[in-house]
């Protein structure tokens, strides 16, 4: 795989100030693929700076022209498919065709609609007698996660640049080669230098040293509750914005009107793609009373095909917690229908794709957020008790409803306390907002919502 020694800072790959790098390993084979530079405070600063230099000259470009060059990022986008496939799955671990269509696919999608919504968008608008202007926030400190290496970036740097904003990226140590291919195509782009800045590093130093920055403007973070906190505090003490994609443990409800085998099979199926490691993935399992044991061998079943089908996870500490969980989830007096704790491979990161029966709702695996291949069935007795239990947790991203008819599935989805919920089975939308209700964020990410948490508004009266 290929590695910069660099940092991309001011439109050109410039030397670390340190000497520090990270290793970069496939979770597969457990070989190091790479090595990146791990910067510092100082790198952080440089960075800063050159994102500080170039927002004048960018925010002031008329929004066409900056959807010109978010188009012409898109473009690159999909002319190096191939090659950003193989480097998540190398990095990630992915299998290369889930590579392909998601972590490849999708970024594409997310940067095409950012493209229209730059051109699109109502930076200036009559209220009455006012003129109101959306305006760039300034210099945005993006730090993000492992789990989808190039969409986070992308559902971040996009309506950044939409918005007119500069940025500096700190992204997750795990899957750094695949932030660099993004600053090459950012390059090859013809983005003007300094607006789009990556420094590679560790959380506690390069990503902290970016939240704390005095000259960023608004920091835009995924990843932990824990750390997510830490930054919002930490953004509190400077007043300034902030933006938090965290975890979540969504619930798939099952009403006794869905068509069940369908509903628990692809129920199944979203916990499973990525190896789990999705903070939106339906987690929890609802089923009534009725049809419980019916749904817990249908989903043994469909949980027992994807054996060798997934990935591994992304590092062995992700591995240890999740067959961790899975341990604990059984000391609780749960029961394993399929999979287990035992890892099914020598080598490589891999966990079995397990699945819960007799879970209650109070369990650690029913109120955690795991990331791994971990499905638990939670049973319930009528609609309210469905909807204590889907709400029952700290967390509400995102969920799923599964009824005979649409208008009972929405009525029920109105109920949950969660950003977004998918009505029998649902589509992505790179339009549709995405965040979380409660300890799963704050602010939204992806379409005009998304495009918003960039822009500050000032209102001229005549
Ligand atoms: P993490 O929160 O530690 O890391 C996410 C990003 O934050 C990385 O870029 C990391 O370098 C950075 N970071 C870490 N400590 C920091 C600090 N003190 N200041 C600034 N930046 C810092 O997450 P993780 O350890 O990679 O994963 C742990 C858990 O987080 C997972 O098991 C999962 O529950 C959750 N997670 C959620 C998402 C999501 O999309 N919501 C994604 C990945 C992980």
């Amino acid at each position: 795989m290929k590695a910069h020694d660099g940092m991309y800072i001011g439109g050109e790959w410039r030397p670390a100030a340190g000497g520090d790098t990270i290793a970069v390993v496939n979770p597969v084979d457990e070989q190091v693929i790479g090595h990146v530079p791990a910067g510092t405070a100082e790198d952080i600063d440089t960075a800063v700076r050159a994102a500080r230099a170039a927002f004048p000259g960018w925010a002031a470009t008329p929004p066409t022209e900056r959807a010109a060059k978010i188009a012409a990022l898109r473009d690159v986008l999909v002319a190096r498919k191939d090659e950003i496939a193989e480097t998540v799955t190398a990095e990630l671990g992915a299998p290369l065709q889930f590579s392909q269509a998601v972590h490849a696919g999708v970024p594409v999608m997310v940067a095409g609609s950012y493209a229209e919504l730059a051109a699109s968008h109502p930076f200036e608008e009559k209220v009455g007698n006012s003129t109101v202007y959306s305006e760039p926030v300034g210099v945005v400190g993006a730090i993000t996660p492992w789990n989808y290496p190039l969409h986070q970036i992308v559902a971040k740097v996009a309506p950044a640049l939409a918005a007119g904003c500069t940025v500096v990226l700190k992204p997750a140590e795990d899957t750094p080669l695949t932030a660099q291919l993004f600053a090459e195509a950012v390059d090859e782009a013809g983005l003007p230098a300094g607006v789009f800045n990556l420094v590679t590093g560790l959380g506690p130093v390069a990503g902290q040293a970016l939240a704390e920055h005095a000259d960023v403007d608004l920091v835009s973070f995924t990843g932990s509750t824990a750390v997510g906190r830490q930054i919002g505090a930490t953004a509190g003490a400077a007043v300034k914005r902030v933006a938090l994609e965290l975890g979540g443990k969504s619930a798939n409800v099952i009403l006794p009107s869905a068509d069940l085998a369908k509903a628990v099979n692809v129920g199944v199926a979203n916990v499973m793609g990525n190896s789990g490691q999705t903070c939106s993935a339906w987690t929890r399992m609802l089923v009534h009373t009725s049809q419980y044991d019916e749904a817990v061998e249908l989903a043994a079943t469909a949980a027992a095909k994807y054996g060798d089908r997934i990935g591994p996870l992304v590092n062995a500490k992700q591995q240890a917690r999740v067959r961790g969980y899975i341990e604990k989830g059984v000391e609780q007096g749960a029961r394993i229908v399929a999979g287990g704790p035992e890892a099914p491979r020598e080598q490589g990161y891999f966990v079995q794709p397990t699945v819960f029966a007799d879970v209650t709702p109070d369990m650690a695996i029913a109120q955690e957020e795991i990331f791994g291949p971990v499905v638990s069935l939670i049973r319930y007795e009528d609609e309210d008790d469905a909807v204590r239990i889907a709400n029952g947790t700290v967390y509400g991203l995102a969920g799923a409803v599964w009824a005979g008819e649409e208008a009972e599935a929405v009525a029920f989805a109105r109920r949950m306390d969660t950003g977004q919920v998918d009505i029998n089975g649902g589509r992505f939308n790179p339009r549709a907002p995405f965040g979380g209700y409660k300890q799963s964020g704050v602010g939204r990410e992806l379409g005009s919502h998304g495009l918003s948490e960039y822009l500050q508004t000032k209102s001229l009266q005549f």
